[in-house]
């Protein structure tokens, strides 16, 4: 029986040879050279001011959120529609985390309800890149530049994919990553963080190493540490970082393969869409993604559970995405949406992501596309 994956974590040969070199050498610590590779390819790449690597996305938020001193009572504007660690990182701050809806055709916040939700508490706002495709910044920024906002993104879906030219998590003043095993490139768990601008980067160096400034010490540039802020431990180990190195490497192509998916799925379901039977993703005009996501959009509920099941019957797991925070215990403990909730909850209800992962085949899309095809069509019966 066919049995095609959600996802399988990318993996490329070189990895075991980079991290056996760690293991035979002893060096399996933080900060070792594959956490500096890692770094420099990622500066190199999205043209950041300064790149750390991190234990994971969720860290790396909470290491922006440290440094835009986030208080307990700030407010900060974000997406409902969102993995839970946007807002955690703020809510154990202290701060209220306040939602504002989507836009429909990329499920990102709307940039046009922001300003809107805006109060002499709000601190910053936290656009989410959903599935690789930006969030309309320039607009972003402008209404943070206006208000005295810090702007951090939550491109943990966004590595490769840029805005206007710009690569996703360097437009705002923080951005973070994910390496989690779901994403386009992975360490296990780990993240990084990317600084804008300069000022900043001595500050998240020390927060980073326990509120040390252990790492000017290693460059040397004083000769003993000391601990000089409040701070945490969000370094991974090199290991890690050397099982993403090998990735990074190969970046151009395993964002081509997917990417290869990604079109075949849109012009093999482009008739269903053009009948009317279902949604898919828009990339507005100026957003290049990284094939992050292919998702298509059922006609409600019902449907979207009727099509998981029959896709699963047929060997292929499809799977749901995230339930709105602000529906969430959590976030109605601790958060609260502003305005409507015209699309956030209808649109999450409808939205089904296929299999996307590199080694994915074009075969297997093809079969794939296939069943979905005669979903829609019993459907009609
Ligand atoms: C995956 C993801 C995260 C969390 O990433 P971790 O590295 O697992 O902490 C945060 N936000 C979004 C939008 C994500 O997709």
């Amino acid at each position: 029986m066919i049995d095609i994956k959600f996802n399988v974590p990318p993996y490329v040969d070189k990895a075991a040879d980079y991290i056996q070199e760690c293991v035979k050498n002893q060096k399996i610590c933080g900060d070792g050279e594959y956490t500096k590779k890692c770094n420099a390819w990622i500066e190199e790449r999205t043209g950041t001011g300064k790149c750390l690597l991190t234990t994971s996305c969720t860290h790396a938020t909470e290491l922006a959120a440290l440094l835009c001193d986030i208080r307990p009572g700030d407010e900060v504007i974000m997406p409902s529609y969102t993995f839970v660690s946007t807002a955690d990182a703020f809510v154990l701050r202290g701060a209220i985390p306040v939602f504002v809806d989507i836009r429909p055709d990329t499920m990102n916040i709307d940039e046009t309800l922001i300003e809107d939700a805006i109060t002499e508490k709000t601190r910053a706002i936290v656009p989410v890149h959903y599935a690789g495709v930006a969030c309309e910044m320039d607009t972003i920024m402008d209404i943070a530049r206006r208000h005295n906002l810090k702007v951090v993104e939550d491109a943990a879906q966004g590595i490769m994919a840029t805005y206007k030219g710009k690569a996703l998590g360097t437009i705002g003043d923080f951005g973070a990553y994910s390496f989690h095993e779901t994403k386009n490139y992975s360490m296990g768990e780990g993240g990084a963080l990317l600084i804008r601008d300069q000022k900043d980067v001595e500050e998240a160096e020390i927060i980073r190493e326990k509120g040390t400034n252990r790492s000017k010490f290693f460059r040397g540039q004083i000769d003993k540490y000391t601990w000089v802020n409040y701070g945490s431990s969000y370094l991974p180990s090199d290991m890690n970082a050397a099982y993403l190195y090998a990735q990074l490497e190969i970046a151009d192509e395993i964002n081509e393969a997917r990417l290869a998916c990604w079109n075949r799925y849109y012009e093999q379901l482009k008739p269903l869409k053009d009948a009317g039977k279902i949604d898919l993703p828009t990339v507005p005009e100026g957003c290049v993604h990284n094939a992050h996501m292919f998702y298509i959009k059922a006609r409600d509920l019902e449907q979207r559970t009727r099509f998981i099941s029959y896709m699963k019957e047929n060997g292929v797991l499809v799977v749901f995405h995230y339930i709105p925070l602000h529906t969430a215990p959590a976030g109605q403990k601790f958060g609260r949406f502003h305005g409507e909730d015209r699309y956030t909850t209808r649109e999450s209800e409808r939205l089904a992501r296929l299999p996307m992962y590199y080694g994915l085949t074009l075969d297997q899309v093809d079969y794939i596309c296939g069943l979905i095809k005669d979903f829609f069509e019993l459907e009609e019966q």
